[in-house]
């Protein structure tokens, strides 16, 4: 069923347009005035200007994997990420360590990594299951890639995003 709506009545002055047209200008010179005089900065001039420094430390940015203090993957390829990942972004192909590797009691080890940064809604259940706080939501937040390949971040990708985590990691931000 379709409904007729009645067109406003204007007033005179509404139909010759130009006092509207003059309240319009006159805001938008008292920005140019207020942005003159750095009284108000309107937007940031991404990416010459960025926000990184005053980002929060429970900023949740790209999710990625760490290494500890002597260089090994934390990462066990237990799949608890890649089960519990909402959008199912993570894919992980495990590998077995060899029984005369120093870390071999750890079993595993992720031979493939896979996050769909197309897919990762940034929401940290990757990071709250973990339970060898492997995986960490970092503060980079501009992912970007010219095919949908490239935006799939790969095991070597996620370690060079992650770096190194020393010592006991605090993963239970309580801001999280
Ligand atoms: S942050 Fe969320 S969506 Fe992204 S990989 Fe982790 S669990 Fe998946
Ligand atoms: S990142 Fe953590 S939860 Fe995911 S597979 Fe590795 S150890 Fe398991």
């Amino acid at each position: 069923m379709s409904i007729n709506v009645a067109r406003p009545k204007l007033t005179w002055s509404e139909r010759l347009y130009l006092p509207a047209i003059a309240a319009g200008m006159a805001i938008t010179l008292r920005h140019f005035k207020n942005m003159l005089f750095r009284r108000t900065k309107v937007t940031m001039e991404y990416p010459e200007e960025k926000w990184d420094s005053q980002l929060p430390e429970h900023y949740r940015g790209a999710p990625a994997l760490v290494k500890d203090e002597s260089g090994r993957i934390r990462c066990v390829a237990c799949q608890l990420c890649e089960f519990i990942c909402p959008p199912r972004a993570i894919k992980i192909e495990p590998g077995e360590i060899p029984a005369q590797d120093r870390f071999s009691k750890v079993e595993k080890y992720p031979r493939e990594f896979d996050i769909d940064m197309i897919r990762c809604i940034f929401c940290g259940m990757c990071e709250e299951v973990c339970p060898e706080q492997a995986i960490f939501l970092r503060k980079d937040y501009a992912i970007t890639g010219l095919t949908r390949a490239e935006m799939v971040h790969d095991k070597e990708k996620l370690l060079e995003i992650g770096g190194v985590m020393h010592g006991v990691v605090l993963k239970w931000n309580e801001k999280k």
